[in-house]
């Protein structure tokens, strides 16, 4: 009889999680927050808005703050800001979410992906410039699933072509690289607080710039009521009055409120969150197949939040088991485990085919001097990454004992492979390898 619980075994979990997956973590405070707001009807107001962003800005290290509807905004008014346009190319790499490239097509500009780095799975500094063109305006990082990007290569890269960097902390609000506050390195920085991230406040996105001149551009893409002489660059302020990228993008101040509350405890509760990770990978240490996707410590750096905790997977240590049938085995175990990350976006008809604005041409070449789509042919790293990885649990708590639970089923199939060699059916799109989206609502969403 076999160990596993696959093949009838018993469960490497059974204890009760409770509370050790709940995010946000929701107290009395931002109740009182989100009630005072509504009694106030200021949910369209700014106030509280205004409030979070200088709070946010001096938390990150950084001069200016720009609150937006959510962090795809804040995407957009950051590419905007740093004077993307059309006919421009921005590099990004391909193994993301997808609001942290598309809406580059909405100002005439292509995006071009560029591969990532085996171990971070962000993007890799030496396939940067075979991504440059004349027309390159700008390069996105994202520091993925909390991992914080190679900052020190990349802006070794930006700087000798005179190429702005974009950085996206969606995945990474608080983490450090080398001593220093990501989002702090590039231009400027946006990201998403969305409740699905680590910084969670409900829908919003914030924008981040130490340059004056962004920050105004920022402020005056889509807050068209705060656009007036306080924008003080005349080539903007000529234009007060009307958002610049002709929609709206403030912030319903319930998040705002929350945000409030949240940034107070962040700090703190993402210390625990690395406390129980890396524990939960102390205890996979030098178990085959399996490698941490973290940083060490000791450098400074670290793993933010840890939003979507993915590992690493290595088959040919596993006599070549597919990441499949690898997480079928975890999940009998009681588990919730899904293999990949998110699908590489170069592979969705939208960045091949799609013709958005009536062109005549796929969009992704319809503003580009050349054919970018052929770059994608060699993204490597991006190709595989889906079968080279998996879902972890997001403990949110340092419960040594209900980790070490999960850590067990991990370890008990990894050490149990050649068990499922022979029903391995391979990797395979319609098993459900990888995904282009992380996020399902909490009453619908079977966090493991
Ligand atoms: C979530 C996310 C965004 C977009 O944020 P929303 O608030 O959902 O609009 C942008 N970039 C990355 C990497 C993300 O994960």
């Amino acid at each position: 009889m076999s160990e596993l619980a696959i093949f009838g075994g018993s469960k490497a979990v059974t204890k009760d999680p409770g509370d050790i997956f709940t995010w946000p973590i929701i107290t009395k405070e931002d109740e009182d927050a989100i009630i005072k707001v509504l009694h106030d009807r200021s949910m369209s107001g700014t106030d509280l808005t205004m409030e979070f962003e200088e709070k946010y800005a001096q938390w990150q290290g950084s001069k200016y703050a720009v609150g937006y509807t959510n962090g795809t905004m804040a995407v957009l008014a950051a590419m905007f800001a740093v004077g993307v346009g059309n006919g421009d190319e921005v590099i990004c790499p391909s193994v993301t979410y997808w609001a942290s490239i598309l809406s580059a097509y909405s100002l005439g500009a292509t995006p071009v992906f560029a591969d990532i780095e085996p171990h971070s799975l962000c993007i890799d500094p030496n396939d940067i410039e075979r991504c440059i063109s004349e027309r390159t305006k700008a390069i996105i990082v994202i520091h993925y699933l909390g991992h914080p990007a190679n900052m020190d290569g990349i802006m070794k890269v930006a700087k000798k072509h005179n190429i702005k960097v974009i950085e996206d902390t969606s995945h990474a609000q608080g983490g450090f690289y080398k001593g220093e506050k990501l989002g702090t390195f590039g231009d400027v920085n946006a990201t998403s607080l969305m409740s699905g991230k680590s910084f969670a406040t409900g829908e919003a996105g914030m924008l981040t710039t130490n340059d004056l001149v962004i920050y105004e551009k920022a402020l005056a893409s889509a807050h068209y009521e705060r656009f007036d002489d306080r924008v003080t660059t005349p080539e903007i302020n000529r234009y007060k009055g009307l958002p610049l990228l002709g929609m709206k993008g403030r912030v319903n101040q319930f998040s705002s409120a929350i945000g409030l509350v949240q940034i107070k405890y962040y700090d703190e509760r993402i210390k625990e969150i690395r406390k129980a990770m890396n524990y939960f990978w102390d205890l996979l240490e030098g178990v085959p197949g399996l490698q941490a996707h973290r940083v060490d410590e000791k450098e400074g750096s670290n793993m933010a939040g840890w939003y979507a905790a993915a590992g690493l997977y290595k088959p040919e240590e596993l006599g070549g088991l597919s990441v499949t049938r690898f997480c079928q085995a975890v999940n009998a175990e009681g588990v919730g485990c899904s293999p990949g990350v998110n699908n590489p976006l170069h592979t969705h008809s939208i960045f091949q085919t799609a013709d958005l604005y009536n062109q005549g041409k796929p969009t992704r070449i319809a503003n580009a001097s050349r054919d970018v789509r052929k770059l994608d042919l060699e993204l490597p790293q991006c190709k595989i990454a889906n079968s080279r990885s998996y879902g972890i649990p997001w403990f949110k708590h340092y419960r040594p004992e209900i980790i070490q639970e999960y850590a067990e089923a991990y370890k008990k199939v990894a050490l149990n492979y050649k068990e499922l060699l022979k029903d391995d059916p391979g990797n395979s799109d319609d098993m459900g390898m990888g995904r282009w989206y992380f996020y399902s609502a909490p009453a619908d969403s079977k966090e493991s």
